[in-house]
């Protein structure tokens, strides 16, 4: 199907305009104090979609200083916590009637389908504003029962100013996850976007305001990492930074934290994730399950199941229909309704891809399908299948973050288990067998945040995500995730009559 080269087809114009470029500081749409602006890129062409204002450290002292004044000097951390929810339900509500207008702005900054983005991303980001509005009211506190005449209580309370840093491969689900739950917490927040997709932030951070945000709370700071991102972590009125990417930018910012104030660190980081096809699998569905968990998203998942485990004795079977499954895969302009694959999201990933590819084919690897880019424009790669991987090849070892499938062969679940914990990664695993013996087994030895059985990519907004070893640091979503914006204090009175 990709062969009819949808990509050099003339791209379709995008059903929506860009309205927002500027920084949203202070509740006002501003330039940069610099006056400099950098284009964001359509990459299905690398045409210039807009010019969007570059924040750096001056615009981050700005933003700064606005959500300080706002958390200091309130309302958003005095407000009750019911009004505090309200704002953010009706902040779903708006983004739930402008979903189609935001799922294109989010197409076409990022390349993903954008039947994707309007059925699954931007609802999925209406119910984590619900979700989190939910807890916002709910956060308690606890007596504590110490020895002697006291008592003694804790009080959950808002860090502070977050500073929030977010990647380009799901724009709109990294703001929900990090400001759903600064906010509902009482925080106030500057976050600073993805350079590769600045749009969507700016849109929906307009709607919050119109949903009754005071002005301060949440300042949108584009630009990018190693200036306005470095200056918002190593900032001393910032209390508390939260950031999603790669491993190498997660080093960064924990030492941009140690280098100045010590502010705690949330860190969501990369993954080589394996996903383990068992012996007794039924080989067509492990097929699909396997090839959705590396595909979606043009491979661009921190949690792709990126080392495809195949058991002996169903690897050819599964090495023959994994290669017809990804020549299946329809690639082109992800405005096309019946696309599951559009363009990688930059030129630096492309490229990067287009080189792993080259280092799977000179160590060995099988190259079963793709290994190419699609068509002459824009940043499209033919779904990739390699076989015969060995563990220690570049593609099986580092995080490719594109269409290409690995997989290798395996012979018994110890063998297995020791395999698929021999990285530095554990973000995700995932395991298809109908046994349960298998799957109990796998559940508890494998080394991961995440264990998904006979599904992949589950994202509920009550579940908790985050990485073992170095995929990352504490969990986003879920109940957990409110760990992360809150500190304890703990109250102790003297009682004056203890036998009461
Ligand atoms: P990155 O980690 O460099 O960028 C992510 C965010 O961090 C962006 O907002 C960026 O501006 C910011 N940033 C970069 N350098 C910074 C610095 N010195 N200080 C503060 N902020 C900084 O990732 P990338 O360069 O866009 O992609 C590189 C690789 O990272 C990808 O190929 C992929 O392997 C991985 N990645 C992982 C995720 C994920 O979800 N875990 C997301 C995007 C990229």
């Amino acid at each position: 199907r990709y062969s009819t080269a949808a990509a050099l087809e003339e791209p379709i114009k995008p059903p929506v305009n860009v309205e927002y470029t500027k920084l949203l500081i202070n509740g006002q749409f501003v330039d940069a104090a610099s006056g400099k602006t950098f284009p964001t890129l359509d990459p299905r062409t690398g045409e210039v979609i807009a010019h969007v204002a570059e924040g750096d450290a001056e615009d981050v002292n700005r933003a700064v200083a606005a959500a300080r004044k706002a958390f200091d000097e309130g309302p958003w951390p005095k407000l009750t916590a019911y009004d505090r929810q309200r704002i953010l339900l009706r902040f779903a509500d708006l983004v739930e009637k402008h979903n189609d207008e935001i799922a294109a702005l989010e197409t076409w900054d990022n390349g993903k389908p954008y039947e994707q983005a309007a059925k699954i991303e931007v609802p999925m980001f209406v119910r984590l504003m619900r979700y989190y509005a939910g807890w916002a009211d709910k956060i308690h506190g606890m007596t504590v029962p110490a020895d002697g005449p006291y008592h003694v209580q804790t009080l959950h309370e808002p860090i502070g100013v977050a500073g929030q840093i977010i990647p380009w491969n799901f724009p709109l689900l990294m703001y929900a996850w990090k400001v759903g739950p600064a906010l509902a917490c009482g925080n106030t927040v500057v976050l600073k976007t993805a350079e590769q997709t600045p749009l969507s932030a700016l849109y929906v951070t307009k709607l919050l305001h119109e949903a009754g945000l005071p002005s301060g709370v949440l300042n949108v700071v584009s630009g990018f990492g190693p200036t306005a991102g470095a200056a918002l972590c190593s900032h001393m009125d910032v209390d508390k930074l939260a950031f999603t990417g790669s491993t190498e930018t997660g080093k960064i910012i924990l030492e941009l934290s140690a280098r100045s104030n010590l502010k705690p660190v949330t860190l969501e980081l990369g993954g080589k994730s394996p996903f383990i096809v068992c012996e007794d699998a039924d080989v067509d569905n492990a097929v699909e399950l396997a090839h959705f968990a590396l595909f979606f998203n043009q491979g661009q998942c921190c949690c792709a199941g990126s080392r495809t485990y195949v058991h002996e004795r169903v690897y050819d079977e599964f090495v023959e229909k994994a290669t017809a499954r990804a020549l299946k895969r329809s690639v082109g302009d992800p405005f096309r309704q019946e696309i599951e694959q559009g363009p990688q999201v930059d030129s630096e990933q492309f490229e990067k891809i287009l080189r792993y590819i080259r280092a799977g084919v000179d160590s060995g690897a099988t190259l079963e399908t793709g290994g190419d880019r699609l068509g002459e424009k824009g940043y499209y790669i033919k779904p990739t299948v390699f076989s015969n991987v060995q563990d220690d090849m570049p593609i099986a070892k580092e995080e490719i973050f594109g269409p290409v499938q690995t997989i290798l062969k395996y012979k018994d679940l110890d063998e297995v288990i020791r395999r698929a914990n021999s990285t530095r990664y554990g973000l995700a695993a995932g395991v298809f067998t109908q046994n349960l013996d298998t799957a109990n087994t796998l559940m508890r030895a494998l080394r991961a945040g995440t264990v998904w059985i006979n599904c992949f990519d589950t994202f509920d907004a009550a579940i908790p995500f985050g990485g073992y070893k170095m995929s990352g640091q504490g969990r986003e979503k879920g109940e957990y995730s409110l760990k992360n914006y809150l500190q304890v204090k703990a109250v102790v009175t003297p009682l004056k009559n203890p036998a009461w």
